[in-house]
């Protein structure tokens, strides 16, 4: 597996993938053929995570391609991710108590034998070894398989799943607070109450195209529980006005400023902001890093060949900059993070996508499955 590190390989992954690969996706899209063979999905998460292809654009592809009929099951998938974005927006809190609780949960474990074993493949489970391999080589997982592996860290090796879903965030290329955190929420029962989401030895040699056998698993455990429950915040999603003058920081969230709502906007500077482990909370692995920065890297020469008057700076160095800015909006997560820890108030442009989709996210994502028709007529 290997992940270009500019707009111009996603661009090249997103048409290949349509091309060739899309007509069987809802077919297919479950199986785990191996990490030589990922072609089945289309991979594009760590560009989409980064802003660096947008969800309409890969939606507008596939349109081009089939029907909205035909790709129901693709474009309901890409709008998961704004859905998981909407839904966190909505209740913060669920993000900041997991932080909390992986702070005390990190120092229980941290002479855990278990928890040791499970993050270097030592465990007597051989699917999951292999995929701790593939994680930390490759920085990407198969959806199907991140459930297997969420599910057995939870319920057959009994670790909580906060430090799993830290285990992830520093390992993959498109870790993202929403989508990572309510994965791991929604397969150990607390997303949706009382329902958690079990691997099963059956399954996992189907859908693995039976690469994997023998596999011993607890596969009837009760779902977990959590007595916190998080009403929704009523925000405030209206763009700040754009003045003359302006700066704009871009977060590692919007990496192509040029198909963003603002493209046609004048800004004074772009500042594209990075943020490296020393103001993370989760610390990410040095590929990680290297992957966010070379896309940063990116980011900065598509500006500079259209002569827009760029740079990058690290986030700790926002608060020196003495222009006027405003800044696109990072989303829950670190960077959100630092900038209210540090009292540093930016006003905020949003996407229109977000803007209009995250109404819809108070509820499930079968009740957020029913606006997806009237999203695409508004965006298309
Ligand atoms: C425990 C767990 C943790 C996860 N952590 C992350 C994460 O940190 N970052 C992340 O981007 N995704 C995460 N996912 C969601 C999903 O696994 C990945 O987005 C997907 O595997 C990406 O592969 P793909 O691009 O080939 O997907 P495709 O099947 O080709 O889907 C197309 C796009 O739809 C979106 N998408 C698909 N499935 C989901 C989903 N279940 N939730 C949200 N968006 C989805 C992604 O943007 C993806 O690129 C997690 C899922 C689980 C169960």
């Amino acid at each position: 597996m290997n992940f270009g590190t500019s707009r111009a390989s996603a661009i090249e992954n997103l048409n290949k993938f349509v091309d060739q690969n899309l007509f069987e996706y809802s077919k297919l899209r479950n199986f785990d053929f191996g990490p030589e063979n990922k072609s089945n999905t289309s991979c594009l998460s760590p560009y989409i995570t980064h802003g660096v292809i947008n969800e309409l654009e890969v939606i507008k592809k596939s349109l081009s391609k089939f029907s909205f009929t035909k790709n129901e099951k693709f474009i309901q998938e890409i709008l998961w991710r704004t859905y998981w974005k909407g839904w966190l927006e909505l209740r913060p809190g669920v993000w900041i108590d997991y932080l909390n609780d992986l702070k005390k949960i990190r120092e229980e474990f941290k002479d855990n034998t278990d928890y040791k074993n499970a993050i270097e493949g030592n465990t007597s489970i051989e699917c999951f070894n292999e995929w701790v391999k593939e994680l930390k080589e490759n920085n990407y997982l198969h959806n199907h398989t991140r459930m297997w592996f969420a599910s057995i860290w939870v319920f057959t090796l009994d670790l909580p799943w906060q430090l799993g879903a830290e285990f992830f965030m520093k390992n993959l290329y498109d870790g993202d607070a929403a989508s990572n955190t309510l994965g791991w929420r929604w397969v150990t029962g607390i997303q949706t109450q009382g329902k958690n989401y079990l691997a099963s030895e059956w399954n996992i040699k189907k859908f693995t195209n039976n690469r994997f056998n023998k596999i011993k698993l607890n596969e009837n455990a009760p779902p977990k529980f959590s007595d916190k429950t998080y009403s929704i915040i009523k925000q405030d999603f209206s763009n700040s006005e754009i003045i003359e003058n302006q700066s704009l920081l871009i977060f590692e969230n919007n990496l192509s400023f040029e198909i963003t709502d603002f493209q046609n906007n004048k800004f004074k500077k772009i500042y594209i902001i990075s943020n490296n482990n020393e103001n993370r909370y989760i610390k990410l692995s040095e590929k990680v890093l290297k992957f966010k920065s070379l896309l940063i890297k990116d980011q900065e020469q598509r500006l500079k060949n259209k002569s827009i008057d760029c740079e990058i700076i690290d986030i700790g160095e926002i608060k020196n900059i003495s222009n006027k800015t405003i800044g696109l909006y990072p989303t829950v997560g670190e960077n959100l993070d630092y900038l209210n820890s540090n009292n540093l108030k930016i006003d905020f442009l949003y996407r229109r996508l977000d803007q209009y989709s995250w109404q819809y996210c108070n509820k499930g994502f079968f009740n957020f499955k029913n606006y997806i028709p009237k999203i695409i007529s508004t965006f298309n």
